[in-house]
Protein backbone atom coordinates (compact mmCIF):
# COMPACT_ATOMS: atom_id res chain seq x y z
CA UNK A 1 0.00 0.00 0.00
CA UNK A 2 1.42 3.08 -0.92
CA UNK A 3 -1.28 6.26 -0.67
CA UNK A 4 -4.05 6.89 2.53
CA UNK A 5 -6.51 5.41 -0.49
CA UNK A 6 -5.21 2.04 -0.63
CA UNK A 7 -5.36 2.03 3.25
CA UNK A 8 -8.40 3.25 2.89
CA UNK A 9 -9.92 1.18 0.67
CA UNK A 10 -8.13 -2.03 2.07
CA UNK A 11 -10.17 -1.07 5.56
CA UNK A 12 -13.29 -1.91 3.40
CA UNK A 13 -11.93 -4.90 1.80
CA UNK A 14 -11.17 -6.36 4.75
CA UNK A 15 -14.13 -4.99 7.00
CA UNK A 16 -11.72 -3.40 9.48
CA UNK A 17 -13.29 -2.37 12.90
CA UNK A 18 -10.06 -0.90 14.54
CA UNK A 19 -7.17 1.01 13.78
CA UNK A 20 -4.21 0.29 15.88
CA UNK A 21 -1.80 3.02 15.63
CA UNK A 22 2.00 2.88 16.72
CA UNK A 23 4.99 4.28 16.96
CA UNK A 24 8.66 3.81 18.12
CA UNK A 25 9.92 4.96 21.73
CA UNK A 26 13.14 6.14 22.09
CA UNK A 27 14.66 2.77 24.01
CA UNK A 28 13.40 0.90 21.02
CA UNK A 29 9.83 -0.44 21.67
CA UNK A 30 6.29 -0.51 19.72
CA UNK A 31 3.93 2.32 21.88
CA UNK A 32 0.57 1.81 20.59
CA UNK A 33 -3.47 2.70 21.19
CA UNK A 34 -6.14 2.03 18.91
CA UNK A 35 -9.63 4.08 17.48
CA UNK A 36 -12.69 2.73 16.07
CA UNK A 37 -12.70 2.89 12.01
CA UNK A 38 -14.82 5.78 11.94
CA UNK A 39 -12.00 8.36 13.60
CA UNK A 40 -9.82 6.66 10.81
CA UNK A 41 -10.28 8.80 7.74
CA UNK A 42 -8.43 11.06 5.04
CA UNK A 43 -8.21 13.63 7.38
CA UNK A 44 -6.27 11.39 9.99
CA UNK A 45 -3.28 11.13 7.36
CA UNK A 46 -3.21 14.59 7.31
CA UNK A 47 -3.22 15.64 10.63
CA UNK A 48 -2.87 13.07 12.80
CA UNK A 49 -3.38 11.64 16.13
CA UNK A 50 -2.51 13.76 19.44
CA UNK A 51 -1.06 11.98 22.50
CA UNK A 52 1.09 13.22 25.33
CA UNK A 53 4.66 12.83 24.71
CA UNK A 54 5.92 13.37 28.60
CA UNK A 55 4.75 9.99 29.44
CA UNK A 56 7.43 8.28 26.80
CA UNK A 57 10.34 6.51 27.47
CA UNK A 58 12.83 9.11 26.36
CA UNK A 59 10.31 12.14 24.98
CA UNK A 60 9.55 15.38 25.94
CA UNK A 61 9.07 17.18 29.19
CA UNK A 62 6.02 17.71 30.75
CA UNK A 63 5.47 21.89 29.47
CA UNK A 64 5.93 20.81 25.76
CA UNK A 65 4.46 17.65 25.46
CA UNK A 66 1.74 17.51 22.92
CA UNK A 67 2.51 15.27 20.08
CA UNK A 68 0.98 14.14 16.54
CA UNK A 69 1.13 10.98 15.19
CA UNK A 70 0.72 10.58 11.31
CA UNK A 71 0.17 7.19 9.80
CA UNK A 72 2.48 6.39 7.28
CA UNK A 73 0.43 4.22 4.56
CA UNK A 74 2.96 1.75 3.54
CA UNK A 75 2.86 0.06 6.95
CA UNK A 76 -0.65 -0.58 7.18
CA UNK A 77 -1.11 -4.67 7.55
CA UNK A 78 -4.16 -6.77 9.43
CA UNK A 79 -2.81 -7.22 13.04
CA UNK A 80 -2.10 -10.81 13.66
CA UNK A 81 -3.40 -11.49 17.03
CA UNK A 82 -6.34 -9.32 17.75
CA UNK A 83 -10.02 -10.85 17.90
CA UNK A 84 -11.81 -7.79 16.13
CA UNK A 85 -10.44 -7.56 12.74
CA UNK A 86 -7.71 -4.96 13.02
CA UNK A 87 -5.20 -2.31 10.84
CA UNK A 88 -1.83 -1.87 12.10
CA UNK A 89 0.26 1.47 11.38
CA UNK A 90 3.07 2.62 12.16
CA UNK A 91 3.29 6.66 12.38
CA UNK A 92 5.56 9.32 12.31
CA UNK A 93 5.65 11.69 15.15
CA UNK A 94 5.35 15.61 14.58
CA UNK A 95 5.21 18.64 16.95
CA UNK A 96 1.80 20.27 16.34
CA UNK A 97 3.26 23.31 17.15
CA UNK A 98 6.15 23.68 14.81
CA UNK A 99 4.76 21.33 11.87
CA UNK A 100 8.02 20.01 12.37
CA UNK A 101 8.80 16.12 12.34
CA UNK A 102 10.11 15.59 15.90
CA UNK A 103 14.15 14.93 16.19
CA UNK A 104 13.80 11.83 19.02
CA UNK A 105 11.26 9.69 16.87
CA UNK A 106 13.74 7.05 16.08
CA UNK A 107 11.64 6.27 12.18
CA UNK A 108 12.75 10.37 11.68
CA UNK A 109 16.67 9.74 12.58
CA UNK A 110 16.50 6.36 9.85
CA UNK A 111 14.59 8.67 7.12
CA UNK A 112 17.17 11.02 7.81
CA UNK A 113 20.29 8.65 7.44
CA UNK A 114 18.68 7.02 4.29
CA UNK A 115 18.79 10.34 2.83
CA UNK A 116 21.87 11.30 3.83
CA UNK A 117 23.17 8.20 1.85
CA UNK A 118 21.32 9.33 -1.46
CA UNK A 119 23.02 13.16 -1.02
CA UNK A 120 26.45 11.58 -0.89
CA UNK A 121 26.22 10.64 -4.01
CA UNK A 122 27.83 7.35 -2.95
CA UNK A 123 25.36 5.15 -3.31
CA UNK A 124 21.84 5.18 -3.46
CA UNK A 125 20.61 2.30 -2.08
CA UNK A 126 21.72 0.57 1.53
CA UNK A 127 20.22 -3.22 2.40
CA UNK A 128 20.12 -4.60 5.57
CA UNK A 129 19.76 -8.14 6.75
CA UNK A 130 19.71 -8.78 10.49
CA UNK A 131 20.26 -12.14 11.99
CA UNK A 132 17.45 -12.05 15.10
CA UNK A 133 18.03 -14.85 17.97
CA UNK A 134 15.64 -15.07 20.83
CA UNK A 135 15.38 -17.26 23.86
CA UNK A 136 11.87 -19.13 24.48
CA UNK A 137 11.63 -20.46 27.93
CA UNK A 138 8.40 -22.26 29.89
CA UNK A 139 8.70 -19.15 32.17
CA UNK A 140 10.09 -16.73 34.24
CA UNK A 141 9.42 -15.79 37.36
CA UNK A 142 11.66 -12.02 39.03
CA UNK A 143 10.72 -9.70 41.64
CA UNK A 144 10.58 -6.42 40.68
CA UNK A 145 10.63 -4.95 44.09
CA UNK A 146 12.84 -1.47 44.63
CA UNK A 147 15.87 -3.22 46.82
CA UNK A 148 16.84 -5.86 44.98
CA UNK A 149 16.00 -8.19 41.95
CA UNK A 150 16.48 -12.36 41.23
CA UNK A 151 15.19 -14.30 38.46
CA UNK A 152 14.55 -17.58 37.62
CA UNK A 153 14.18 -19.49 34.43
CA UNK A 154 12.43 -22.52 34.00
CA UNK A 155 12.85 -24.71 30.85
CA UNK A 156 12.30 -28.38 30.04
CA UNK A 157 13.98 -28.05 26.97
CA UNK A 158 17.49 -27.61 28.23
CA UNK A 159 18.76 -30.25 31.25
CA UNK A 160 21.75 -27.66 32.01
CA UNK A 161 19.79 -24.82 32.76
CA UNK A 162 16.31 -26.61 33.54
CA UNK A 163 14.90 -25.47 36.49
CA UNK A 164 12.11 -27.98 36.02
CA UNK A 165 12.35 -31.12 34.82
CA UNK A 166 8.85 -32.84 32.69
CA UNK A 167 7.00 -35.46 34.62
CA UNK A 168 7.96 -37.74 33.38
CA UNK A 169 11.36 -36.53 32.16
CA UNK A 170 11.54 -38.08 28.60
CA UNK A 171 15.11 -37.51 27.94
CA UNK A 172 15.19 -35.78 24.67
CA UNK A 173 17.25 -32.24 25.44
CA UNK A 174 19.86 -30.57 23.52
CA UNK A 175 23.17 -31.24 25.65
CA UNK A 176 25.20 -27.99 26.77
CA UNK A 177 25.64 -25.80 23.70
CA UNK A 178 24.71 -28.28 20.99
CA UNK A 179 21.41 -26.74 20.56
CA UNK A 180 22.86 -25.86 17.13
CA UNK A 181 20.74 -28.41 15.30
CA UNK A 182 19.34 -31.52 16.10
CA UNK A 183 16.15 -32.76 14.52
CA UNK A 184 12.89 -33.07 17.05
CA UNK A 185 12.21 -35.01 19.70
CA UNK A 186 15.60 -33.06 20.74
CA UNK A 187 13.90 -29.97 19.24
CA UNK A 188 11.15 -29.26 21.01
CA UNK A 189 10.01 -25.98 19.36
CA UNK A 190 10.11 -26.69 15.90
CA UNK A 191 6.16 -26.60 15.48
CA UNK A 192 6.00 -23.08 17.45
CA UNK A 193 9.00 -21.19 15.12
CA UNK A 194 7.15 -22.74 12.04
CA UNK A 195 4.03 -20.86 13.69
CA UNK A 196 6.09 -17.83 14.05
CA UNK A 197 7.37 -17.59 10.57
CA UNK A 198 3.73 -18.61 9.29
CA UNK A 199 2.62 -15.77 11.19
CA UNK A 200 5.44 -13.18 9.67
CA UNK A 201 4.60 -14.29 6.05
CA UNK A 202 0.84 -13.11 6.49
CA UNK A 203 2.24 -10.10 7.49
CA UNK A 204 4.35 -9.53 5.22
CA UNK A 205 7.33 -10.42 6.18
CA UNK A 206 9.98 -12.23 3.30
CA UNK A 207 11.43 -15.17 5.95
CA UNK A 208 14.12 -17.25 4.86
CA UNK A 209 14.88 -19.43 7.25
CA UNK A 210 13.74 -20.52 10.92
CA UNK A 211 16.54 -23.02 13.53
CA UNK A 212 17.49 -23.62 16.42
CA UNK A 213 20.32 -21.86 18.25
CA UNK A 214 23.11 -23.17 20.18
CA UNK A 215 22.18 -22.63 23.50
CA UNK A 216 20.82 -25.31 25.35
CA UNK A 217 16.96 -23.88 26.50
CA UNK A 218 15.12 -22.94 23.89
CA UNK A 219 17.50 -20.80 21.77
CA UNK A 220 15.93 -19.63 18.39
CA UNK A 221 16.70 -17.57 14.81
CA UNK A 222 14.43 -16.39 12.58
CA UNK A 223 16.05 -14.85 9.71
CA UNK A 224 14.41 -11.92 7.62
CA UNK A 225 15.54 -11.54 3.77
CA UNK A 226 17.55 -8.22 3.22
CA UNK A 227 15.83 -4.92 2.61
CA UNK A 228 16.27 -1.57 2.91
CA UNK A 229 16.96 0.36 6.29
CA UNK A 230 13.67 1.95 7.77
CA UNK A 231 11.46 -1.07 5.83
CA UNK A 232 14.27 -3.32 7.65
CA UNK A 233 13.67 -1.29 11.24
CA UNK A 234 10.04 -1.64 10.43
CA UNK A 235 9.67 -5.10 9.85
CA UNK A 236 12.12 -5.92 12.71
CA UNK A 237 9.38 -4.14 15.18
CA UNK A 238 6.37 -7.00 13.61
CA UNK A 239 9.31 -9.69 14.07
CA UNK A 240 9.68 -9.20 17.69
CA UNK A 241 5.80 -8.25 18.18
CA UNK A 242 5.15 -11.66 16.73
CA UNK A 243 7.65 -13.94 18.17
CA UNK A 244 6.27 -12.67 22.01
CA UNK A 245 2.56 -12.68 21.02
CA UNK A 246 3.38 -16.83 19.11
CA UNK A 247 5.30 -17.44 21.97
CA UNK A 248 2.66 -16.52 24.58
CA UNK A 249 0.01 -18.84 22.89
CA UNK A 250 2.17 -21.83 22.46
CA UNK A 251 2.12 -21.11 26.80
CA UNK A 252 5.77 -19.62 26.54
CA UNK A 253 7.89 -16.68 27.12
CA UNK A 254 10.22 -15.30 24.18
CA UNK A 255 12.91 -13.14 25.04
CA UNK A 256 15.27 -10.75 23.16
CA UNK A 257 17.44 -9.96 26.15
CA UNK A 258 21.52 -10.23 25.25
CA UNK A 259 22.65 -13.00 28.10
CA UNK A 260 19.43 -14.74 30.11
CA UNK A 261 21.51 -17.32 30.78
CA UNK A 262 25.25 -17.57 32.54
CA UNK A 263 28.00 -19.94 31.12
CA UNK A 264 25.23 -20.38 28.12
CA UNK A 265 25.56 -18.53 24.19
CA UNK A 266 23.90 -15.30 24.45
CA UNK A 267 21.44 -13.65 22.04
CA UNK A 268 22.84 -11.41 18.82
CA UNK A 269 21.83 -9.99 16.60
CA UNK A 270 24.66 -9.72 13.51
CA UNK A 271 23.73 -7.03 10.80
CA UNK A 272 24.95 -8.07 7.39
CA UNK A 273 25.24 -4.75 4.99
CA UNK A 274 25.89 -3.84 1.40
CA UNK A 275 25.64 -0.63 -0.54
CA UNK A 276 23.75 -0.08 -4.11
CA UNK A 277 24.45 2.62 -6.37
CA UNK A 278 22.25 2.19 -9.92
CA UNK A 279 21.31 -1.41 -9.45
CA UNK A 280 24.77 -2.04 -9.21
CA UNK A 281 26.90 -3.65 -6.13
CA UNK A 282 29.61 -1.40 -4.56
CA UNK A 283 31.15 -3.80 -2.38
CA UNK A 284 32.34 -6.97 -4.78
CA UNK A 285 35.76 -7.10 -6.30
CA UNK A 286 36.67 -10.53 -7.80
CA UNK A 287 40.48 -9.40 -7.21
CA UNK A 288 40.30 -8.08 -3.41
CA UNK A 289 40.60 -9.95 -0.06
CA UNK A 290 37.71 -11.72 0.33
CA UNK A 291 36.11 -10.30 -2.84
CA UNK A 292 35.58 -6.83 -1.23
CA UNK A 293 35.95 -3.75 -3.31
CA UNK A 294 38.09 -0.70 -2.08
CA UNK A 295 34.29 0.81 -0.99
CA UNK A 296 33.84 -2.20 1.20
CA UNK A 297 36.72 -2.14 2.84
CA UNK A 298 36.75 1.52 4.06
CA UNK A 299 33.31 1.39 4.47
CA UNK A 300 34.78 -1.57 7.85
CA UNK A 301 37.49 1.20 8.50
CA UNK A 302 34.60 3.32 9.58
CA UNK A 303 33.12 0.43 11.46
CA UNK A 304 35.89 -0.55 13.44
CA UNK A 305 37.00 2.98 13.80
CA UNK A 306 33.67 4.21 15.42
CA UNK A 307 33.04 0.53 17.27
CA UNK A 308 33.19 1.96 20.63
CA UNK A 309 30.63 4.63 20.16
CA UNK A 310 28.54 2.24 17.84
CA UNK A 311 28.78 -0.20 21.09
CA UNK A 312 26.79 2.46 23.06
CA UNK A 313 23.69 2.35 20.30
CA UNK A 314 23.75 -0.78 18.98
CA UNK A 315 24.79 -3.07 22.23
CA UNK A 316 22.79 -0.06 24.56
CA UNK A 317 21.43 -2.90 27.94
CA UNK A 318 23.72 -3.88 30.83
CA UNK A 319 23.19 -6.92 30.12
CA UNK A 320 24.71 -6.71 26.20
CA UNK A 321 27.89 -6.90 27.80
CA UNK A 322 27.77 -10.60 29.40
CA UNK A 323 27.40 -11.44 25.96
CA UNK A 324 30.25 -9.76 24.74
CA UNK A 325 33.00 -12.04 25.91
CA UNK A 326 35.35 -14.75 24.70
CA UNK A 327 33.95 -18.04 24.33
CA UNK A 328 30.24 -17.88 23.29
CA UNK A 329 30.61 -17.07 19.27
CA UNK A 330 29.84 -13.45 20.79
CA UNK A 331 32.48 -11.28 18.74
CA UNK A 332 35.61 -9.56 21.09
CA UNK A 333 38.09 -8.46 18.57
CA UNK A 334 37.57 -5.31 16.30
CA UNK A 335 39.04 -7.10 13.44
CA UNK A 336 37.66 -8.23 10.33
CA UNK A 337 37.99 -11.59 8.82
CA UNK A 338 36.42 -13.54 6.69
CA UNK A 339 37.22 -16.83 8.70
CA UNK A 340 37.35 -15.69 11.88
CA UNK A 341 33.71 -15.76 13.67
CA UNK A 342 35.54 -13.89 17.08
CA UNK A 343 35.99 -11.05 14.44
CA UNK A 344 33.94 -8.48 15.02
CA UNK A 345 33.72 -7.94 11.25
CA UNK A 346 33.10 -11.37 9.06
CA UNK A 347 32.86 -11.48 5.38
CA UNK A 348 30.54 -14.34 4.47
CA UNK A 349 32.44 -16.13 1.73
CA UNK A 350 29.25 -18.68 1.07
CA UNK A 351 28.04 -16.96 -2.48
CA UNK A 352 30.51 -16.22 -5.24
CA UNK A 353 27.91 -14.02 -7.01
CA UNK A 354 28.63 -9.91 -6.75
CA UNK A 355 24.92 -9.02 -5.67
CA UNK A 356 25.38 -10.98 -2.22
CA UNK A 357 28.44 -9.59 -1.35
CA UNK A 358 28.21 -7.85 2.11
CA UNK A 359 29.86 -7.09 5.04
CA UNK A 360 28.72 -8.78 8.75
CA UNK A 361 29.22 -6.74 11.75
CA UNK A 362 28.86 -9.18 14.89
CA UNK A 363 28.30 -7.05 18.05
CA UNK A 364 24.79 -5.71 17.83
CA UNK A 365 22.10 -7.72 19.83
CA UNK A 366 18.55 -7.28 19.61
CA UNK A 367 17.57 -5.03 22.49
CA UNK A 368 18.85 -2.16 20.80
CA UNK A 369 16.65 0.19 18.86
CA UNK A 370 16.99 -0.95 14.97
CA UNK A 371 16.20 2.17 13.86
CA UNK A 372 19.02 3.88 15.91
CA UNK A 373 21.41 0.97 14.61
CA UNK A 374 21.08 0.79 11.66
CA UNK A 375 21.25 4.80 10.92
CA UNK A 376 24.22 4.60 13.28
CA UNK A 377 26.28 1.61 11.46
CA UNK A 378 25.32 3.33 8.47
CA UNK A 379 27.06 6.72 9.19
CA UNK A 380 30.12 5.00 10.57
CA UNK A 381 30.16 3.12 7.42
CA UNK A 382 30.33 6.26 5.08
CA UNK A 383 32.25 8.19 7.25
CA UNK A 384 34.65 5.65 6.64
CA UNK A 385 34.60 5.91 2.71
CA UNK A 386 34.23 9.74 2.55
CA UNK A 387 37.55 9.87 4.84
CA UNK A 388 39.28 6.67 3.30
CA UNK A 389 39.86 4.69 6.67
CA UNK A 390 42.10 2.11 5.72
CA UNK A 391 40.89 -0.55 8.36
CA UNK A 392 44.53 -2.08 8.52
CA UNK A 393 45.24 -6.31 8.18
CA UNK A 394 42.23 -8.84 8.30
CA UNK A 395 42.91 -11.14 11.31
CA UNK A 396 42.52 -14.89 9.89
CA UNK A 397 44.59 -16.38 12.64
CA UNK A 398 43.42 -17.71 15.63
CA UNK A 399 43.33 -14.71 18.01
CA UNK A 400 43.91 -17.22 21.11
CA UNK A 401 47.71 -18.34 19.26
CA UNK A 402 49.31 -14.96 18.94
CA UNK A 403 52.64 -14.07 19.79
CA UNK A 404 51.90 -11.80 22.91
CA UNK A 405 53.71 -8.29 20.71
CA UNK A 406 50.98 -9.27 17.84
CA UNK A 407 48.18 -9.62 20.44
CA UNK A 408 48.58 -6.79 22.34
CA UNK A 409 47.62 -4.41 19.30
CA UNK A 410 43.98 -6.25 19.13
CA UNK A 411 41.32 -3.51 20.52
CA UNK A 412 38.58 -5.23 21.58
CA UNK A 413 34.78 -4.06 22.61
CA UNK A 414 34.16 -2.27 25.75
CA UNK A 415 33.56 -3.92 28.82
CA UNK A 416 30.18 -2.40 29.73
CA UNK A 417 27.52 0.22 29.19
CA UNK A 418 28.94 2.83 30.97
CA UNK A 419 32.01 2.54 28.90
CA UNK A 420 30.17 2.06 25.96
CA UNK A 421 28.22 5.48 26.15
CA UNK A 422 31.50 7.05 27.41
CA UNK A 423 32.82 5.93 23.95
CA UNK A 424 29.74 7.77 22.33
CA UNK A 425 29.85 10.90 24.31
CA UNK A 426 33.83 11.32 22.75
CA UNK A 427 33.39 9.90 19.46
CA UNK A 428 30.04 11.09 17.64
CA UNK A 429 30.92 13.91 15.08
CA UNK A 430 29.94 11.41 12.69
CA UNK A 431 26.88 10.62 13.50
CA UNK A 432 26.06 14.79 13.61
CA UNK A 433 26.59 15.02 9.58
CA UNK A 434 24.18 16.20 7.28
CA UNK A 435 22.07 16.07 10.84
CA UNK A 436 21.29 12.95 10.91
CA UNK A 437 21.31 13.16 14.83
CA UNK A 438 21.55 15.86 16.45
CA UNK A 439 23.19 16.27 20.31
CA UNK A 440 19.79 16.54 21.48
CA UNK A 441 18.80 13.25 20.78
CA UNK A 442 22.23 11.82 21.66
CA UNK A 443 22.49 13.54 25.04
CA UNK A 444 18.89 12.08 25.82
CA UNK A 445 19.73 8.98 25.09
CA UNK A 446 23.10 8.46 27.01
CA UNK A 447 21.55 10.49 29.73
CA UNK A 448 18.84 7.77 29.98
CA UNK A 449 20.86 4.96 29.63
CA UNK A 450 23.68 6.33 32.14
CA UNK A 451 20.51 6.97 34.85
CA UNK A 452 17.78 4.64 34.10
CA UNK A 453 19.47 1.51 33.26
CA UNK A 454 23.28 1.42 34.20
CA UNK A 455 23.23 3.42 37.23
CA UNK A 456 19.68 1.41 38.60
CA UNK A 457 21.72 -2.10 38.14
CA UNK A 458 24.96 -0.47 39.89
CA UNK A 459 23.24 0.70 42.69
CA UNK A 460 21.15 -2.43 43.61
CA UNK A 461 22.97 -5.28 45.57
CA UNK A 462 23.60 -8.14 43.40
CA UNK A 463 22.26 -11.68 44.37
CA UNK A 464 25.79 -13.05 43.63
CA UNK A 465 27.15 -10.30 46.21
CA UNK A 466 25.43 -12.25 48.49
CA UNK A 467 26.69 -15.68 48.08
CA UNK A 468 30.11 -13.73 48.01
CA UNK A 469 30.15 -11.81 51.16
CA UNK A 470 27.49 -12.33 53.15
CA UNK A 471 29.67 -13.99 55.25
CA UNK A 472 32.54 -11.91 55.83
N1 LIG B 1 24.65 -16.42 19.58
C1 LIG B 1 25.89 -15.94 19.01
C2 LIG B 1 26.09 -14.45 19.32
O1 LIG B 1 25.86 -14.09 20.42
C3 LIG B 1 25.96 -16.19 17.52
C4 LIG B 1 25.87 -17.64 17.14
C5 LIG B 1 25.82 -17.82 15.66
O2 LIG B 1 24.91 -17.36 15.01
N2 LIG B 1 26.79 -18.46 15.09
O3 LIG B 1 26.48 -13.65 18.53
MG1 LIG C 1 22.47 -17.04 11.34
MG1 LIG D 1 22.85 -17.25 14.89
MG1 LIG E 1 25.83 -14.46 11.48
Amino acid sequence: MKTPQDVLAYIKDKDVKMVDVKFIDLPGLWQHFSVPVSEFDENAFAEGFGFDGSSIRGFRAIDQSDMNLIPDPTTAVMDPFSKVPTLSIICDIIDPVTGEKYNRDPRNIAKKAEAYLRASGIADESYWGPEAEFFVFDSIRFDQNQHSGYYFIDSVEGIWNSGREENPNLGYKPRYKEGYFPVPPTDSQQDMRNDMVMTMLEAGLNIECQHHEVATAGQAEIDIKYNKLVKMADDLMMFKYIVKNVARKHGKTATFMPKPLFQDNGTGMHVHMSLWKDGIPLFFDEKGYAKLSQTALYFIGGLLKHAHALTGITNPTTNSYKRLVPGYEAPVNLVYSMRNRSAAVRIPMYSNNPKTKRVEFRPPDPSCNPYLAFAALLMAGLDGIKNKIDPGQPMDKDIFELPPEEAKDIRSVPGSLDAALKALQNDHEFLLEGGVFDKDVLDAWIEYKLTREFDAIRLRPHPYEFMLYYDL
